[in-house]
């Protein structure tokens, strides 16, 4: 899906729907991020002259490679050149010219740093590092956003499983920060997505009510491909009370599925989850499970 857009006083442009480019971009013209990455084709570089004029950015290519363009683009020239000078080098973190606060950018390079191979999603890692976990802030909400999670085989297939299923709504951009926070309290996070919500809302209102439909949910979370959004409410006990189970879905087993779809009230226990409707227990979908409490 494309997202043509008009900013006041520049000609129409229009964010081309691939990956996570339109929120990238809507952080750099929201002044959040002073630098986005991105590989283009070399047949695009009159799109890019759009993308500068209707977004008052500026663009660098810093290489060329078999026919693909590496572009930095962003609203300074000099943070453009900085960034391209250290991007291939070992040991460098560009992560502040990419708009990461120091504190999520510090935490996702220790979690990287951690050699464990069996390494679980980082999503855990941001639940842990969140002290208060009622009523969590859904600008934070990076259950869909894909990219810097650790790589599993057959992610790819998956993903596109997911997309497949849920073909409708428009699974690459279905978050309002394009990094991960370094727990759903950051306050440096949240401060830069107030930024990029606003604009979202300005320029794409339809997109934005797409992605709080999605965001501002609670939603239980085993793996990338396995998640389930509630459409219910958590209890201070720490149950969710819900009526249904919302899109987007994703690749959960036909039994886990089916008692999701049976019961109206789900809670996350040590290993476990645990489903009722009322007071009846109907069953358990074992292992790790959180329950996360995103709202509007
Ligand atoms: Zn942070």
């Amino acid at each position: 899906m494309d997202y043509p857009i008009r900013l006041p006083g520049k000609p129409p442009v229009v964010l081309k729907g691939w990956g996570n480019l339109p929120i990238e971009l809507l952080a750099a013209v929201a002044g959040v991020k002073p630098v986005v990455h991105a590989w283009l084709q070399e047949a695009d570089e009159g799109y890019l002259k759009d993308l500068r004029a209707g977004l008052g950015l500026e663009s660098l290519v810093y290489t060329k490679q078999s026919g693909r363009l590496g572009v930095m683009i962003g609203a300074r020239k000099e943070h453009l050149r900085e960034t391209a000078e250290v991007w291939d080098k070992p040991e460098s973190n560009p992560g502040p010219n990419l708009g990461y606060p120091a504190c999520c950018s510090k935490t996702y390079c220790g979690w990287i740093d951690d050699s464990r191979t069996d390494r679980e999603d980082y999503i855990y890692r941001i639940h842990a590092n969140t002290k208060d976990r009622r009523r969590l802030p859904f600008l934070l909400n990076d259950v869909f956003y894909l990219y810097s999670r650790p790589f599993k085989p057959g992610l790819p297939e998956a993903r596109e499983q997911i997309e497949r299923k849920n073909a409708n709504l428009p699974m690459n951009v279905l978050n309002v920060i394009p990094w991960h926070p370094c727990s759903y309290r950051c306050a440096a996070s949240l401060a830069k997505a107030r930024k990029i919500w606003k604009l979202m809302n300005e320029l794409l209102p339809d997109l934005a009510a797409v992605v709080k439909s999605t965001l501002a949910k609670p939603v239980l979370f085993w793996d990338w491909d396995r998640f389930a959004v509630l459409d219910g409410k958590v209890l201070a006990d720490g149950t969710c009370v819900y009526g249904s189970v919302l899109p987007p879905f994703s690749l959960l087993t036909p039994r886990a599925a089916a008692l999701l779809a049976a019961g109206d009230r789900a809670r996350a226990r040590e290993g476990v989850l645990e489903v009722r409707r009322g007071s009846q227990k109907l069953g358990e979908i074992a292992g790790p499970c959180l329950l996360l409490d995103f709202v509007a």
